[in-house]
């Protein structure tokens, strides 16, 4: 049955390129036991890649059943294949620039592609488990070509051989790792065990004691080495146990809910406790060092992103009187200044369900973060309310918290319900000597007891005109006119959805994510604006990260995202309609 492929691949030697389209459809290979599915055959060598599926029954695996029970379980294990799969690709691509040797690279990086992870657990298209019966992977290939030639050798080797080797060693009992595999499906259970058990708490975050938190350089998420690093230890006061998926005790440091400040020297450590506790959305591989860091599954990074668009946000909580008379009930702009873009990210963050909102002082507007005696002084039609009066009213009245990074606003002292301090990297409970300070030197804010309702705005996208969106990069979608449409504005050329502010996007794939959702979307508005609390629930099966992916066959690529992030990118497109 498998000598088919052989066949069908002679056969078509030195044919035409287009001659490949013949292998569309099933193959049958035995011992080990699976099927060959190639669903997508490129036109030519230059084309986008080949997109062929390995699916194998489930009981051919060997792999216990267990893995099976629960959707954190199957996720974990796709990941771990798929890395395995992603190590095999990369070191026999290596290899072969040393060798010279047959069928694991081509033309653009590679005959075979499988989307490579990074520090995340996280549900993937290029591995999945269909309810019990099968599992499959998800690959590109580039057939090969002698100019536009079949070259029916080589694509065997790479098909027939390279194929059946990957999928024997990631699948496979007894060649996977077994142990590896436990610990990586063991990792992701207890994060989200540990994640589940903060509500009840009442806590935003957990670090437990010997994380290590920092990355091995500002280009790496990998840990830093261990030689040089300060692991993390809780102060006594904020020490809680939670319990692991297994029953046993972790200790470490809870943040509970309310207004905590993150303080200390420059360089002592404050940006990078915020990062792991951004992260802590997601589980993280073992050895990440962040493993046992989880946090408020809704928790939102907000940064200033000054020149980003707005449309039709409400942001008069922080900022009204506007010079103009332009509307902050209803704010659009194409190019927001370092204030409104900030203020318009809290608000979007609110409407999409956030309970708590993570800033750094270093990363933000300082106009919207205080507004000192003197400017009060000085200035008396400032816009501008701070969130430093607003952070109190936010959490009592809509049970939001906020975990910032302050380092020279000393405002923000006289707000807090919990002021940590890190002091070379240790971290230490100064709440009363932050009281003794704000005794000794008061400030002047002026805490308002109202924030006002949370903004639900009902959009509407509109992509008539525009190809299929699509993710060039981690952070940027690029949305590209129709060659029928009528744009001929030159500007709107190669328009795009700009998601560099988004620090808690970690993969391509899930940029690739968003975009296809994106389409659903329009589709799903075509006829009227939606509510975007209605946006975020009907989507939640999609995209909810325990949930599956859009699943149709032309993605093998695609990784799980947060429905927050999908609605973050929506209110950056330019030309969003809102009613
Ligand atoms: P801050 O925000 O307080 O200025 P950062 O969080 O940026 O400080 O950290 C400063 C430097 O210290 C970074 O290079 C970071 O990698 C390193 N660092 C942070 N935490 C630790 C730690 N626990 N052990 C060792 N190095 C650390
Ligand atoms: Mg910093």
């Amino acid at each position: 049955i498998w000598d088919r492929l052989q066949d069908d691949l002679r056969s078509i030697d030195g044919q035409q390129y287009g001659a490949y389209k013949r292998l569309l459809g099933k193959y049958e290979h035995s011992s080990p036991t699976f099927t060959l599915s190639v669903d997508h055959v490129q036109g030519d060598a230059y084309a986008s890649p080949s997109r062929v599926r390995a699916v194998i029954p489930w009981q051919e695996t060997g792999l216990p059943d267990e893995y099976l029970q629960s959707d954190i379980r199957r996720i974990a294990l796709c990941d771990f294949v798929t890395r395995i799969c992603a190590a095999m690709i990369r070191a026999k691509h290596l290899d072969q620039n040393v060798s010279g040797g047959g069928g694991w690279s081509g033309p653009k990086g590679g005959a075979f592609n499988i989307n490579s992870p990074g520090q995340e657990i996280l549900p993937r298209t290029s591995a999945m488990i269909d309810g019990n019966d099968t599992i499959e992977l998800r690959f590109t290939v580039s057939l090969p070509a002698a100019g536009r030639t079949v070259l029916g050798q080589q694509a065997y080797q790479i098909l027939g051989v390279n194929l059946v080797e990957l999928v024997k060693k990631s699948l496979f009992y007894p060649n996977l790792d077994q142990e590896q595999l436990q610990l990586h499906v063991q990792t992701a259970e207890n994060q989200q065990s540990l994640r589940h058990q903060l509500a009840e708490h009442n806590l935003t975050a957990f670090i437990a004691d010997g994380s290590v938190l920092p990355r091995a350089s500002g280009a790496s998420e990998t840990p830093m080495d261990s030689a040089n690093v300060v692991p993390f230890k809780s102060p006594k006061d904020l020490k809680v146990e939670l319990l692991r998926a297994d029953g046993t005790n972790v200790s470490g440091m809870g943040v509970p809910r309310g207004v905590t400040l993150l303080t200390g020297g420059g360089f002592h450590g404050k940006s990078t406790v915020l990062e792991a506790i951004q992260l802590g959305v997601y589980n993280h591989v073992p050895g990440d060092g962040r493993e046992l860091v989880v946090t408020d599954p809704t928790a939102v990074k907000i940064r200033a992103e000054d020149g980003r668009s707005v449309t039709s946000v409400d942001i008069s909580p922080f900022i009204s009187n506007l010079p103009g008379g332009k509307d902050t009930h209803h704010f659009t702009t194409n190019d927001a200044s370092g204030s409104t873009s900030m203020a318009a990210n809290i608000q979007e963050a609110l409407e999409a369900g956030c309970k708590t909102l993570l800033i750094d002082e270093d990363s933000s507007a300082t106009n919207l973060l205080v507004r000192d005696q003197r400017m009060q002084s000085l200035i008396h039609n400032e816009p501008i309310t701070p969130l430093v009066a607003k952070a109190r009213a936010l959490y009592e009245c809509h049970g939001v918290s906020t975990i910032i990074v302050i380092g020279g606003l000393g405002d923000w002292l006289s707000v807090a319900d919990l002021v940590i301090g890190l002091d070379s990297y240790v971290p230490r409970v100064l709440t009363k000597e932050a009281k003794s300070v704000v005794e000794k030197y008061p400030s002047n804010v002026q805490a308002t007891l109202d924030y006002g309702s949370l903004p639900n705005r009902s959009l509407q996208v509109d992509l008539r005109g525009l190809r299929a969106p699509y993710a060039t990069r981690k952070h940027f979608i690029v949305l590209k006119p129709d060659a029928k449409s009528t744009v001929d504005d030159p500007s709107e050329a190669e328009a795009g959805i700009d998601l560099s502010s988004l620090d808690q996007i970690v993969e391509i794939g899930q940029a690739r994510t968003i975009a296809k959702l994106l389409q659903g979307i329009a589709q799903r508005t075509a006829d009227g604006a939606v509510p975007v609390v209605s946006l975020m629930k009907s989507e939640a099966d999609a995209i909810g990260i325990e949930h599956c992916l859009p699943t149709t066959l032309e993605h093998g690529d695609l990784v799980g995202v947060r429905r927050t992030e999908v609605v973050a990118a929506l209110s950056r497109l330019r030309g969003l309609n809102v009613s």
